[in-house]
């Protein structure tokens, strides 16, 4: 199984669709299916019927996971979405590198 190199709290950029262009933080990734939920990305919204706990009914909305393909990561240090390599920074063997400024996300 290819590894993830993106983590919960991670900043990404939307790569694709009605999101395109727009950032958000994860606040959860699925390894198994590849797939992140992002802060403010791929909103749904849902009709509640009336209920004992809500006579008026209501609307809830959430996040739906997208695919970990349609978003990039967003380097900390230089604020460009880019890709990672694997290297060797402050006693951790394979921590992430941005590709764009070589500092370390
Ligand atoms: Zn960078």
């Amino acid at each position: 199984m290819k590894s993830m190199h993106i983590r919960k709290g991670d900043t990404v950029e939307v790569l694709t669709g009605k999101d395109r262009k727009k950032r958000g933080k994860v606040l959860k990734v699925d390894r198994k299916q590849r797939r992140v939920v992002v802060e403010g990305v791929n909103r749904t919204k849902k009709h509640l019927r009336p209920s004992q706990s809500a006579p008026q009914g209501g609307v809830v909305d959430w996040e739906l996971p997208v695919d970990v393909s349609n978003v990039m990561l967003v380097c900390s240090s230089c604020g460009r979405p880019t890709r990672i390599r694997r290297g060797r920074r402050g006693g951790e063997a394979f921590a992430r590198i941005c590709t764009r400024c070589e500092r370390e996300i």
